[in-house]
């Protein structure tokens, strides 16, 4: 498995229209062997997306492996429609949703369960981050939300300033790399190989950005949500990635 990782995050767009670009994305990752591509789909396209040839992950998934939850979808079901990956926690889940982080370490589990790898999203707001808070919000988010069997193996963790989601904003490069030290320390301090989890960053990366963001020690990759959606600023991206130092 290579370490450097680039996720799309497509969030709710994309119709089957949209095959044919994510056809053209499928090209360009096979061109970039030293880069772990995943692209995650609405659910709706996860069997044709995986079809194509892309390594691919869901948006959410819930805790439990069926039943009667109208509307959810489990782990298994991702990962029988292809899946390898699952982004969980994203601050639009934990917003609009009212997901917690005990909500988000049931559906790691269950990702684990199903043999998928979680994307486990931490980070902080606006406020948060303006109050000099935002290595003990992410310090508590890990605590709470990351359970103890996590592994490089079947766990990364994305660290996505929410104000940054977006926003064209990012932090500035000695902020994302203190943060992501941060993060590292924290789970080597928890977990017996938690200094290898792979550690993304997620916020506004685009094509003239991707370069200088990538060049930050202990980023290991990218969770992209709006430059994912078009093959013309995601290939770049992923360009950026495949050359930065590993
Ligand atoms: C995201 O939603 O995970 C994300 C990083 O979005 P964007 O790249 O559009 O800021």
């Amino acid at each position: 498995m290579p370490a450097k990782l680039l996720a799309g995050n497509w969030k709710m767009n994309g119709l089957t229209a949209a095959l044919p670009q994510l056809a053209e994305i499928a090209v360009g990752a096979a061109l970039f062997p030293q880069v772990s591509c995943v692209i995650c789909p609405p659910a709706t396209l996860l069997v044709q997306v995986s079809g194509l040839g892309l390594v691919t992950g869901g948006q959410d998934c819930h805790p439990h492996a069926k039943g009667a939850h109208t509307g959810d979808i489990s782990a298994e079901m991702l990962a029988d429609a292809g899946a390898a990956y699952v982004i969980l926690g994203h601050s639009e889940r934990r917003g609009n949703h009212g997901e917690t982080d005990a909500t988000i370490a049931a559906k790691t589990e269950a990702a684990w369960r199903a043999g998928l790898i979680a994307i486990l999203c931490i980070g902080e707001t606006e406020a948060q981050n303006r109050a000099g808070e935002t290595q003990a919000v992410l310090a508590r988010q890990l605590e709470s939300a990351l359970p103890d069997g996590a592994t490089p193996a079947n766990t990364v963790i994305a660290y996505e300033p929410v104000w940054a989601i977006g926003s064209g904003r990012t932090p500035g490069d000695a902020e994302i790399a203190a943060t992501h030290a941060a993060i590292r320390s924290h789970l080597a301090r928890r977990l017996p190989k938690g200094a290898a989890i792979r550690l993304l960053y997620g916020g506004s990366v685009n094509a003239a950005n991707a370069a200088r963001i990538f060049a930050i020690p202990d980023v290991d990759g990218g969770l992209v949500g709006g430059a994912s959606l078009r093959a013309a600023d995601f290939l770049p991206i992923l360009h950026a990635l495949s050359g930065a130092r590993s």
